[in-house]
Parts: structure tokens; C-alpha cells; sequence
């Protein structure tokens, strides 16, 4: 009763306890699940970001190139402008050549060959415009081209002018720059050679063709502002820009590279698109993860209830459980065992033989028995008994189960055992024993005191006969002592003599029928040794005669005796089976007394014979037949239980009894209606085996009838 509260309260616990886990569980799920998407997402930023950083370096380098590529066409003009002074020229001729610079490079406006004092002196325009200078007119930049040369004389070699812009006559303009290059012959200067750039197609002719879709290409200022633009940038978010310093001789100028992303990516590039990949992979791979963590919880949960259930369910069983391995060490034992044998857990689990609650002096034999059967395996199903001690020495029987322990893969891995302490049952078994005894004990005094009133009864009879014999003994020895004196005849004196013989005889007859009597009762109350020998019948119903007889002289009874000659003797505990006898001829006779009628329908007869039931005749059969009241059906239904009875003075246990004793002796005890009236009580002993007889009797021992 207590137990199963207990049961709850440990299932309880152990539910909070699984809720605390379930919720540090996701809390740190949630943890894992904010870290990896933190992770995935730095991942993809910084993969965005690399991406960016390989555009802009790679601009940085298209800059770079743009730049050295700008330089190496001004340097290889620069050769040519130095092969067009190579040798004196007419102006005709200088212009001819100059033209063919012209057409030649796109990027050259107007050529120019000025004296030593910067007037010019040939000049050419190119080809693929109007002049230049058509509309404002030369003067306009002269400042600009004396300053530049003034640079070249004193660099003697080519310099820049600042870049200035020269509207055009179709409304534009552009932004223009000029060159001036001194001619020296043999270390004299005789003239410069001027040539104007365009910076719009100084982009366009020396660098435009190699810049791609998307790219835009600018001089611009130092603050930023721009001079020439070449190629317009596609529309983007993304603007990457990379600045790079043309420095030339007079004049730097600033190159501005831009190039434009497309419109909104969100994979801009495969790393990106890879790292995504492989974050959706994790994020998938996360979730089957919780999914089976969810199924892996639940079949935890489970088997977590059915532990407890089973731990609950060992803890409260009564009967003592203990395992052992192969070798014998004891690998588990529950409360109950543990509170069997008085010895604590601890100090059991792990010991092997001798186990501490053998009792020392049968150790030996334990140890034996256990080798044996364990080598063996062949357990007896039913179980052993055994004897356990206590620590303090108190021995105590037990009953053994032992089955063999099959793992969950099939493997024999040792020795499960169910003990149950069986000191109360043999207690109770010796207690009922005993008041067996007794109650047979007290059954037999009962009868006791009825056969004693009996016995007075009797003796009343044998004692008057004594006493009137005597009386007239000492009457014949009076008469003769008067006759001596009167000299009476010798014969007369013989026949006194003979008759005081006679008497003596009576009185000593008379004397040792009542000794008889009180032997009977004597032998009766005192033959108590309980073994069985070979009787025969005819002596059973001897011993028990003088009783009946006594009886049945009491109620006017006739007792007719019917022995089967060819019966042999039987197999029999001799009182008992007398006192069966006895009180089954007693209630005959009562039954005939209560029935009334005349003495002579008065018979009890008893019977003996061979038992018909069988053919071989191992069992005899004894009848005790009355002509009674018989017995009526509500009385039959009780007729052997202990207490009834229908009389007055009755005890009720005489039947009860008598069905006991036979059947202890394997026999059957029953009855029957008798015609046309009264009642057939009859039992069944087994037949004794004497040497040299068949064997059949004790083969049919205890299971026939
Ligand atoms: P008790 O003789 O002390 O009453 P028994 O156990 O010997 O106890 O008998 C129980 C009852 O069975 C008797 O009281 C009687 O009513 C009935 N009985 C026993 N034998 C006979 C018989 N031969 N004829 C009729 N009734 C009987």
C-alpha cells in the first residue's frame, strides 16, 4: 500500500528532472540555431565582401594598365614628333609628313612647328575635324603653350601645359592640352614642335578600345572636377571607382576608372552562391538533426517511464529477486532480498561463493550443489529449498527459483533467481500438524471416557459373578468343615472338592473376562506407535470385538462377523485403523438404537472381502452394515465434516477422522444406502506384500481406488 505513493513520488521527481533537461535542451538549441545562423551570415557577408574587394583590385590594376598604356602612346608620339625634326625640312614638306602624323593618330589635333621664338612656322590640322581653333583662334592658348615650352627648354625634352577647354564652332568644346617638344641641332635651339592632344580622345583612342562594358574612363582635376569622359557606365547600385595620377612632365592629371555592378545581386558571385548553398545544406541537416533528437527525446522519455515503472515494480515485490553472473558474482539483488537476508546492497552486489548468508556449515555442501547445477543447467522448474542465515545467526528456510539470464541479443549471460522465505508456511504447515495431532489425541480420549462408562457397565457383570461365586465357595467350604466334624462320608468330601474347583475355575474365568475388558481399553489407550505391519483382517475385527461386543450387549444389538477366508492380510497402521472400525460400528449401532424396532432387526454386520473394484485383488474391502434410520441427503452433504453431528453427546469428529486415517493409508472411505433399510459404511486398505509375492500391491499403492 505504501509503496505505491512511493512509486509516484520517485516517477514525479524524475519528471521535473526531465523538464529541467528538456528546457536547458533548448535553450541551448536556440543557442546553437542563433550561432550557426550568426555564422552563415558572416559567411555570406564576407564572401559579398571578398567579391567586392576582387572587383576593386582588379580596377585598380585596369587603372594602373590604362595609365602606363597612356603613357607609352604619349612617349611613342613624343619618337615621332622627334622623327618628324629628324632632319631640316621645308615647311612644305614638314607638313606633308606632319599630316600623315595626323591621320595616323586620332588623338593629335593640330601639329605645330614654331621658331626658337614661338612663332609658327608650319602648322597642320587633323584631318578628321574642323580646326580647333577655328573659333576663338590660336592666341587664345599662347600663354599656355610659351609656358609649356619654357618647361621643355628647360627640361630639353617634352613638356605639358595645364589642360584648358576650347569651345568649338558647332557649340561643344572639349578639353584640349598642349605639348611642347624643343628642336635642338648640335646642342642649339632652333625651334619647338607643339602638338595639341585632345583628352576626350586621348581616352578613346589609346585606351578605349580595350575597356569594357560597364567601365567608364575620366581625366578629371585633383578637386574632382572632370575634363574628358569616355564610355558611360551601365546603371548600378554598385559603384567601384579607382583613381590613378598621370604624372607628365608640366602637368598631372588624375585618371578615373569607374565601373557599375548590375542591378540588385543577390548571388553576386559563386563563392556567395557557395557559401548559401552550403548554409541551406547545414540548415537542412540541423533540422533533421532536431528531428531526430525530437524522436531520440521521446524514446528516452519512454524507456525513462518504463525503467521507473520496472525499478517500482522490483522495489515493491515481496518475493526476493538476485542475479548472478557466469561465474557466480552477484550482479543485482532488489529490497526484498536484501531485507530477507539482513545484508545491505552494497555489500552483496559483486560477492561470489561463499555467499555471506550461507550458513558456515553448510557452505560446503551449497557450493557443490550450486558447481552442480550451474554446470548442469538443469534447473528444476518447481524450485529447491534451501537454508539462508541472517547476520546475527538466525536460520531461516527459502525456496529457490533459478532460470537462466538471456540478454537482449540472446546470449546467456547469467542467473536470475526468485527467493521467497517460507519460514511462515513451514511454521503454519507444523502448526496444523500438530493440532492435527492433537485433535486425533483429544477424539481418541472422548471415546476414551464413553468406552469407560462402558467398561463400569460391564464390569458390574463379571465382578457379581465373581462375588457370587466366592460367596459360594466360602458356603461349600463351611458346609464341609461342619461335615468333617459330624465324620461325613469321603465322597462326600470329593464332591465338595470338585465343586470348589469348578467354582475357582468360574470365579477365575470370570476374572480374567473382566481383565480382558480393562486390557482392551488399556491396550487401546496406550498403543500409540504409529507403524504400519501386516495384519490380518480377522485380527482387526478381534482386537476391536470385546468393545463392540460390550456395546452392542448396552443397545440389544446382534453383531454378525463375515470374513472372506481368501483375504490376505493388509498393509496397516493397526490402532487406527481398529478405532475406525470401532467408531463406525458405534454409529451403526446408535443409528439401529434410535430407529427403534425389535431386538432382532437389531444386526450390525461386518464384512470383509477382496475388493471387487479389482481384478487382481490388491485391495480388501471392509463393510459395517447396520439396519438404522439410514441417512437422509441434507446429512449426507455434511456427513464428513469436522464438528457435525446429529446427537446429543456427539463430537461430530469420528467420520471426519476416520476419512483422514484411510486415506492416509491410500484407502477410500464411503458409504452407501443398505436394502431395505439402514446404512453400508465401507473402506478399502491395501493388501501387505510378503517376500516371494508379486510386487502389485505397492505398485497400485496410493492409486487405486
Ligand atoms: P458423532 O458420532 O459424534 O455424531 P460422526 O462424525 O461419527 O460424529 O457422525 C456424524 C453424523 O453422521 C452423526 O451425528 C449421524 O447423524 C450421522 N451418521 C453417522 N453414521 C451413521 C449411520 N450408520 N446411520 C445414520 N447416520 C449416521
Amino acid at each position: 500500500m505504501k509503496v505505491f505513493p512511493l512509486m509516484l513520488k520517485g516517477m514525479g521527481s524524475l519528471r521535473w528532472a526531465s523538464r529541467q533537461i528538456g528546457a536547458r535542451r533548448s535553450v541551448l538549441w536556440v543557442l546553437l540555431l542563433a550561432l550557426v545562423m550568426g555564422l552563415l551570415g558572416t559567411l555570406v557577408w564576407l564572401a559579398g565582401r571578398y567579391e567586392a574587394s576582387q572587383v576593386q583590385s582588379r580596377l585598380e590594376r585596369d587603372a594602373l594598365e590604362t595609365v602606363t598604356d597612356i603613357r607609352t602612346g604619349l612617349t611613342r608620339n613624343i619618337q615621332s614628333f622627334q622623327a618628324l625634326q629628324s632632319s631640316e625640312r621645308s615647311p612644305e614638306s614638314w607638313r606633308v609628313q606632319a599630316s600623315e602624323l595626323l591621320r595616323q593618330s586620332r588623338e593629335l589635333m593640330r601639329l605645330e612647328w614654331r621658331n626658337e621664338s614661338l612663332k609658327v612656322m608650319a602648322f597642320a590640322d587633323t584631318p578628321y575635324r574642323s580646326p580647333v581653333f577655328e573659333r576663338l583662334g590660336r592666341a587664345s592658348a599662347q600663354a599656355d603653350v610659351s609656358l609649356a615650352c619654357t618647361t621643355a627648354r628647360r627640361l630639353s625634352g617634352a613638356a605639358y601645359s595645364i589642360s584648358y577647354f576650347m569651345p568649338q564652332s558647332d557649340g561643344l568644346g572639349f578639353e584640349m592640352l598642349d605639348m611642347c617638344m624643343p628642336i635642338m641641332v648640335a646642342g642649339r635651339l632652333v625651334g619647338y614642335t607643339v602638338a595639341t592632344y585632345s583628352l576626350q580622345d586621348v581616352l578613346g583612342e589609346m585606351v578605349g578600345k580595350q575597356l569594357a562594358r560597364g567601365q567608364s574612363l575620366a581625366f578629371t582635376e585633383a578637386d574632382g572636377t572632370r575634363l574628358a569622359l569616355h564610355g558611360t557606365a551601365t546603371r548600378g547600385n554598385r559603384i567601384y571607382v579607382s583613381q590613378q595620377l598621370l604624372d607628365l612632365p608640366g602637368n598631372t592629371l588624375v585618371l578615373r576608372l569607374e565601373s557599375r555592378q548590375g542591378t540588385p545581386n543577390f548571388f553576386p558571385n559563386v563563392l556567395t552562391a557557395l557559401v548559401t548553398a552550403m548554409s541551406l545544406a547545414l540548415m537542412a541537416v540541423l533540422f533533421l538533426l532536431a528531428r531526430d533528437m525530437r524522436r531520440r527525446l521521446k524514446v528516452e522519455h519512454d524507456l525513462g517511464e518504463a525503467l521507473a515503472f520496472r525499478k517500482a515494480m522490483e522495489d515493491s515485490v515481496l518475493t526476493g529477486l538476485r542475479a548472478r553472473d557466469l561465474s557466480g558474482r552477484i550482479t543485482y539483488v532488489n529490497p526484498a532480498f536484501c531485507q530477507m537476508v539482513g545484508i545491505q546492497a552494497r555489500d552483496l552486489l559483486n560477492q561470489s561463493f561463499p555467499s555471506p548468508y550461507w550458513p558456515p556449515e553448510l557452505a560446503d555442501t551449497y557450493l557443490q550443489r550450486q558447481t552442480l547445477r550451474l554446470a548442469g543447467n538443469n534447473l528444476p522448474r518447481e524450485g529447491h529449498e534451501s537454508v539462508f542465515m541472517r547476520p546475527d545467526g538466525t536460520r531461516f528456510p527459502v525456496l529457490i527459483m533459478e532460470a537462466p539470464l538471456i540478454n537482449a541479443v540472446g546470449k546467456h549471460t547469467g542467473w536470475m533467481s526468485a527467493i521467497l522465505d517460507v519460514s511462515e508456511q513451514r511454521r503454519t504447515e507444523e502448526l496444523s500438524r500438530a493440532s492435527q495431532d492433537r485433535l486425533q489425541a483429544t477424539a481418541r480420549l472422548a471415546m476414551i471416557g464413553e468406552m469407560a462408562s462402558l467398561m463400569s457397565h460391564e464390569l458390574n457383570q463379571p465382578l457379581a459373578a465373581i462375588s457370587s461365586y466366592a460367596t459360594g465357595s466360602l458356603n461349600l467350604l463351611s458346609y464341609q468343615s461342619a461335615a468333617g466334624k459330624e465324620n461325613v462320608a469321603a465322597s462326600v468330601g470329593e464332591d465338595l472338592t470338585s465343586d470348589l474347583q469348578l467354582v475357582m475355575g468360574r470365579i477365575a474365568e470370570q476374572a480374567e473376562r473382566a481383565g480382558k475388558v480393562i486390557k482392551s481399553v488399556h491396550d487401546f489407550v496406550r498403543r500409540r506407535d504409529q507403524a504400519r505391519e501386516a495384519v490380518q483382517p480377522r485380527a482387526l475385527l478381534d482386537a476391536v470385538m470385546p468393545l463392540v461386543s460390550l456395546q452392542a450387549r448396552k443397545l440389544s444389538v446382534t453383531v454378525l462377523i463375515e470374513v472372506d477366508p481368501t483375504c490376505a492380510p493388509v498393509l496397516c497402521d493397526r490402532t487406527m485403523v481398529e478405532q475406525v472400525l470401532l467408531n463406525l460400528s458405534r454409529n451403526g449401532m446408535q443409528a439401529m438404537h434410535a430407529a427403534g424396532g425389535v431386538a432382532a432387526s437389531r444386526v450390525l454386520t461386518l464384512r470383509v472381502r477382496p475388493a471387487a473394484s479389482n481384478a487382481r485383488s490388491s485391495w480388501v474391502e471392509f463393510a459395517v452394515i447396520d439396519q438404522g434410520e439410514g441417512i437422509s441427503p441434507e446429512v449426507a452433504e455434511q456427513l464428513f465434516t469436522p464438528f457435525f453431528t446429529t446427537k446429543v453427546e456427539g463430537m461430530g469428529l469420528g467420520l471426519s477422522l476416520c476419512r483422514t486415517v484411510i486415506e492416509q493409508h491410500g484407502g477410500f472411505l464411503g458409504f452407501e444406502a443398505a436394502l431395505p433399510r439402514g446404512t453400508i459404511f465401507s473402506f478399502t486398505l491395501p493388501v501387505a506384500v510378503t517376500a516371494g509375492k508379486s510386487s502389485s500391491a505397492e505398485s497400485q499403492h496410493g492409486t487405486d481406488p
